[in-house]
């Protein structure tokens, strides 16, 4: 890939745009990536980065991955993301809210907005004061809409159901050990499902008291944070932060199946092959986590109900399916797979 700006995770994106307001202290950057199938959507999150390289580097990746996630979620979107830069201290005031709203609104639609990491349902709120390209808003009457985290867990739990039967041949998680790394919303409503059907789970979160809380939830028992990788266990299941597989996590690996929602789980487009030739069978990422983009696009263009998130919910086994079979009858792993798929769909195979 030719990279004009130098910038290494620089892919063809269709615009930048780097948010500066100095009275409330917001700085932000916008990445759109592709609208090729629609509104640029992805969600903001709000995170300390140690320079601003960083934060350019996560929303460069983001925003690439929701591209490639709506377009597998069969969704009318295109895809972007936004990062804004927290302070040490994380401080977070409705004027930055209402400054970030003004940037996303001055951008007319090309790109539409939601909760990621560090932002919730309230922060949604204030950002629509000043536009109305956001979407993650509670749910009113019979709407679609709120926090997209459960159905993000629901999809990613019903992706590691569907590696499960694949791999292990086996129809349930009952009596299966769930190796969990995060113990945030996403992690929460996977162990959750993964309980009520059986499984046994190990939880590590960086915060130890979320991590206690969700294992007295479930039944399960807190490691470490330096051990989750390293777990021998039936599913690693990465829920927490990005580029967790590189060369060393992924050769001390002891499962046969790694299906979570973080995004951006492998560090470099080489660790898809490194895990696959562990003969380890990897969900894409931005696959089986499609969930919440399920429910935030019913709910931003109004077309269907909450029984209609389910049912394309439950259409995501069926893709991993389909990349897996991919996968087995061309030799390459199933990140490369879905990248190609995905690039097909975008219009840039
Ligand atoms: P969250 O902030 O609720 O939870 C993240 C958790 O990870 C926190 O509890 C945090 O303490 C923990 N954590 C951070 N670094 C860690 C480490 N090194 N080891 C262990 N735990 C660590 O966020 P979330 O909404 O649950 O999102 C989790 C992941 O899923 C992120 O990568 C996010 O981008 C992705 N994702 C979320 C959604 C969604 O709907 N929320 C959708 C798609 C993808």
């Amino acid at each position: 890939m030719i990279t004009p700006w130098g910038f290494e995770d620089f892919d063809a994106h269709e615009g930048l745009h780097f948010v500066w307001n100095e009275e409330c202290g917001l700085k932000a950057i916008i990445a759109v990536h592709s609208t090729h199938l629609g509104p640029a959507a992805g969600g903001s999150r709000f995170w300390h980065y140690a320079d601003a390289a960083d934060g350019l580097t996560d929303a460069l990746r983001l925003s690439r991955g929701m591209s490639y996630k709506n377009a597998m979620a069969g969704l009318p979107l295109g895809g972007g993301k936004a990062v804004i830069f927290a302070n040490e201290k994380r401080t977070k005031t409705p004027e930055m809210l209402h400054a970030f709203g003004k940037a996303v609104d001055d951008l007319c639609g090309h790109y539409v907005t939601a909760e990621d990491v560090g932002m919730s349902v309230a922060d949604m709120i204030e950002i629509r004061r000043n536009t109305p390209f956001v979407a993650g808003l509670p749910v009113e009457g019979g709407d679609v809409g709120g926090d997209p985290g459960p159905h993000t867990s629901l999809g990613v739990f019903l992706g590691i159901k569907a590696a499960v039967r694949r791999a292990l041949g086996k129809d349930s998680v009952s009596g299966l050990h769930l190796a969990l790394q995060g113990a945030g919303s996403v992690a929460t409503g996977v162990a959750m499902h993964a309980a009520a059907e059986g499984a046994r789970l190990s939880i590590a979160d960086v915060d130890a008291q979320k991590a206690q809380k969700l294992a007295d939830a479930t039944g399960g028992k807190v490691v470490g944070t330096d051990e989750i990788l390293g777990l021998e266990a039936d599913v690693l299941s990465p829920c927490a932060l990005g580029a967790i597989l590189d060369e060393q996590s992924i050769s001390a690996l002891r499962v046969p199946i790694v299906a979570g929602g973080a995004n951006n789980q492998l560090a470099t487009p080489e660790d898809g092959p490194r895990v696959h030739s562990r003969g380890i069978l990897y969900a894409p990422d931005y696959v089986i986590n499609a969930g919440g983009i399920i429910n935030v696009c019913i709910e931003y263009l109004r077309n269907g109900d909450a029984s209609v998130v389910r049912q394309k919910i439950e259409g995501i086994p069926d893709r991993l399916q389909q990349i897996w079979a991919e996968s087995a009858q061309s030799g390459r792993d199933p990140a490369s797979v879905a990248d190609a798929m995905a690039q097909r769909l975008i219009g840039r195979g």
